[in-house]
């Protein structure tokens, strides 16, 4: 039984790792990927936009060797932090469900459970099909089997918890306390509290036209290499969509960026515009005829060699090409937390959990959320969410140990 199953080992989850490690809880963080995975799938290269202060997990770690550190230094950072502080990070494991197997347990004491009994409901992950150009975030069935790992009583007894609550009715209920099982591809677990920091990578978002699932058309922009001395047309409108028309233009890719005006001309960062140091060099890019700006009406279809555009006068277009690349933004799987009950609303960038900002716990006693799928979408939000989340958790802990024992 873990006092805490963290979801994901990206920034959100790492920082949540760190903090439980420090406050003595017993926790694991499973990830589907690697450690740092989104930031694993940056661009080769890339100089990320945010200060070494908002990206550390304890000052001065991260020196990279100019003012803003590259995809391969954050990720060394990240990767050394984890193995310098022995995080307990499972790789390459994904999380398929996570369940009730109890009512919460309050003041301490456990309600009963049976695990045969479990009240959750597994869910599969559904795909969504969402089209908006305007994003810029960077922006199964259950195991039959279930292994005894992770519902053993585990060793050693989360410090805190051992020292501050010799009368917690941990011993005379330890193996029914638990709230949630958690179902992976490879193991089952179960944990008092879930922290889910998934991120919101999970489903690319798609423009739903004809030819979008052709081999030349990619959700993800990787490298410049493969494209040299070819013709790429990026739809786009963010900083994503931005960074790769950059990178390929000045590699000498005949690259075309089909945008809305709107979203070129934007100069808001709060909007989620063009970054100005990407901005600036597109432009520069385009005087010096490296790059080709289309005002995107809409796209008609994508075939095989060409791509079919209407531009902002409603004039159909074909241009010939090699590859495309549809950077719209993402979005998060939150089938999981609906079915555990977490309510979602509207949030600026799309659907989000509702929690508490102190202490982002949901409705769902125990559950907890942190990261690029909440309201917080840059890495500093993320790893301050993980920071509260444990913060809460402890705090829920001392606030338990303190109350008097429920009578039965
Ligand atoms: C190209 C690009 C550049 C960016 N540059 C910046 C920048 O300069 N500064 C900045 O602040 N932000 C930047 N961002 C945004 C930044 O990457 C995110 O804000 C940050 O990664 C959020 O951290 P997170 O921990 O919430 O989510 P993520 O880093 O996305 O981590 C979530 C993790 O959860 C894992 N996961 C998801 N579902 C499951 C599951 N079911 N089971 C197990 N594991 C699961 C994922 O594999 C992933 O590793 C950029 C984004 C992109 C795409």
């Amino acid at each position: 039984m873990f006092d805490l199953i963290i979801v994901g080992a990206g920034p959100a989850g790492i920082a949540a790792a760190y903090e439980a490690k420090k406050s003595g809880l017993d926790y694991l963080v499973i990830e589907k990927g690697l450690i740092g995975n989104t930031i694993y799938s940056y661009p080769v290269g890339l100089t990320v936009f945010s200060t070494t202060n908002e990206l550390e997990f304890e000052p001065s770690g991260l020196k990279p060797a100019r003012e803003k550190p590259t995809r391969e230094e954050l990720l060394s950072y990240y990767v050394r932090f984890v193995l310098d502080n022995e995080l307990n990070i499972q790789t390459e494991e994904l999380v398929e469900s996570v369940t009730r197997d109890s009512p919460p347990y309050e003041g301490g004491v456990a309600a009963t459970s049976s695990l045969d009994g479990a009240d959750g409901v597994v869910l599969s992950r559904g795909k969504q099909n969402i089209s908006d150009t305007n994003t810029d975030t960077e922006n199964h069935p259950p195991a039959t089997a279930e292994s005894t790992r992770g519902f053993m009583t585990r060793e050693p007894v989360p410090l805190v918890l051992a020292q501050k609550s010799a009368s917690v009715a941990r011993t005379s209920q330890p193996r029914n306390e638990g709230s949630f099982r958690v179902v992976t591809d490879k193991d089952t677990y179960k944990a008092k509290n879930i922290l889910f920091a998934i991120g919101a990578m999970d489903y690319p978002r798609k423009l739903d036209v004809p030819g979008e699932d052709l081999p030349h058309v990619f959700d993800h922009f990787r490298e410049t290499y493969p494209w040299v001395k070819k013709k790429a047309l990026i739809v786009g409108g963010g900083n994503s969509a931005g960074e790769a028309a950059l990178f390929l233009a000045q590699e000498g890719c005949e690259t075309t960026l089909a945008i809305f005006r709107d979203d070129w001309e934007n100069t808001d960062p709060k909007q989620g515009c063009i970054k100005y140091w990407v901005k600036e060099p597109l432009e520069e890019e385009l005087k010096e005829h490296c790059l080709n700006l289309f005002f995107l009406g809409k796209v008609i279809e994508i075939r095989e060699g060409e791509i079919e555009l209407e531009n902002e006068n409603g004039d159909r277009v074909v241009l010939h090409n090699d590859v495309v690349f549809v950077l719209i933004g993402s979005d998060a799987d939150l089938s999981m937390l609906k079915g555990l009950g977490v309510e979602t609303e509207q949030g600026k960038y799309g659907e989000v959990p509702v929690y508490d900002p102190e202490t982002f716990e949901t409705n769902v006693p125990g559950v907890y959320v942190a990261g690029h799928f909440t309201n917080q979408r840059h890495i500093k939000g993320a790893i301050d969410g993980g920071r509260s989340a444990i913060k809460a958790i402890m705090d829920k802990n001392l606030a338990k140990q303190a109350a008097p024992p429920q009578s039965s």
